[in-house]
């Protein structure tokens, strides 16, 4: 059993998206050691590795369900949240972690490739926030909306464009939902990691490295060069901040996309 902590005053059941690896997971399992119930989500693909983080979950003494779904289809998140409530008994938080990444100049990028990273990181979150708040508000106990951005929500990285763009529709996304739902109790606020040493890092410096010419790690290296705290970001950087912003201690605050970047950029 964890140690219980100040975030264990009042466990609420969560649901968080992509969570079978990288920062989902270590949301997951961070919110489940604060004491919270922990629904999580990936596509078919990541079955296997989602069933294992469930049963993690469970040996915390938490509940904890899994529910296979694709993000960008609507009637995929009505049902993983359907299914969360039927398992959880209700859904209090809702954590739209999941996210992909495309490598490419602008100048080569073919519409396709953009539709795709918009359809998983902008219309992906909007399907889940807004799932997740006709939920909350038939439930009439408020709820906790928190949503993947990124640094280049702030400042967009070259050669990382529609990932860029769409981080930064989440933003203004989380702030248009924070100013509707407030009425119904319901705050909304995104995550902001800069580099995170996740597959979707390993994938980034690869098609960097492609597209510039350079070694692999040479981009990691390079743009890691910038962080003031001399360190890339581990998942559990993230989870900590997740798991204030899914606690009573961040209830007034709303509508905000904060970077958790080891000081690469300041707002
Ligand atoms: P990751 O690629 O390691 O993990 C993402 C997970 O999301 C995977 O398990 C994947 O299967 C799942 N996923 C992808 N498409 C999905 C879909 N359509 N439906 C459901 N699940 C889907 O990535 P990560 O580094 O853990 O990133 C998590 C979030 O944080 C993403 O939104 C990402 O954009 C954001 N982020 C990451 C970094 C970083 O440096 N790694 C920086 C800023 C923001």
């Amino acid at each position: 059993m964890a140690t219980p902590t100040k975030n264990q005053e009042k466990p609420r059941n969560v649901l968080v998206t992509g969570a079978a690896r990288g920062i989902g997971r270590a949301i997951a399992l961070r919110l489940a050691e604060d004491g919270h119930n922990v629904a999580v989500n990936d596509v078919s693909a990541n079955r296997d590795a989602l069933q294992g983080l469930v049963g993690e979950i469970r040996d915390q003494g938490r509940r904890s369900s899994a529910a296979i779904a694709d993000v960008s289809q609507q009637g995929e998140v009505e049902d993983m949240v359907t299914q969360t409530v039927a398992d959880l008994g209700s859904l209090d938080v809702m954590i739209a972690n999941a996210g992909i990444a495309h490598v490419q100049s602008l100048l080569e990028l073919d519409a396709d490739d953009w539709d795709k990273v918009m359809s998983v990181n902008l219309r992906g979150v909007f399907l889940c926030y807004q799932t997740a708040a006709k939920q909350m508000i038939k439930q009439g106990n408020g709820g906790k909306i928190i949503g993947a951005a990124s640094i280049v929500a702030y400042r967009p990285f070259a050669l990382l464009g529609p990932y860029s763009a769409s981080k930064w529709g989440v933003r203004g996304l989380t702030q248009a939902a924070a100013m509707e739902w407030a009425r119904h109790g319901i705050t909304v606020n995104a995550y902001c990691p800069g580099i995170v040493g996740t597959d979707m890092w390993e994938l980034i410096d690869e098609k960097l490295a492609a597209e510039e010419g350079w070694q692999k790690g040479e981009a990691l290296k390079t743009y890691s060069g910038a962080i003031a705290l001399g360190r890339v970001s581990v998942p559990e950087d993230v989870a900590s901040y997740v798991s204030y912003l899914a606690s009573p201690d961040s209830d007034y605050m709303t509508g905000q996309s904060v970077m958790i970047d080891g000081g690469i950029q300041f707002s």
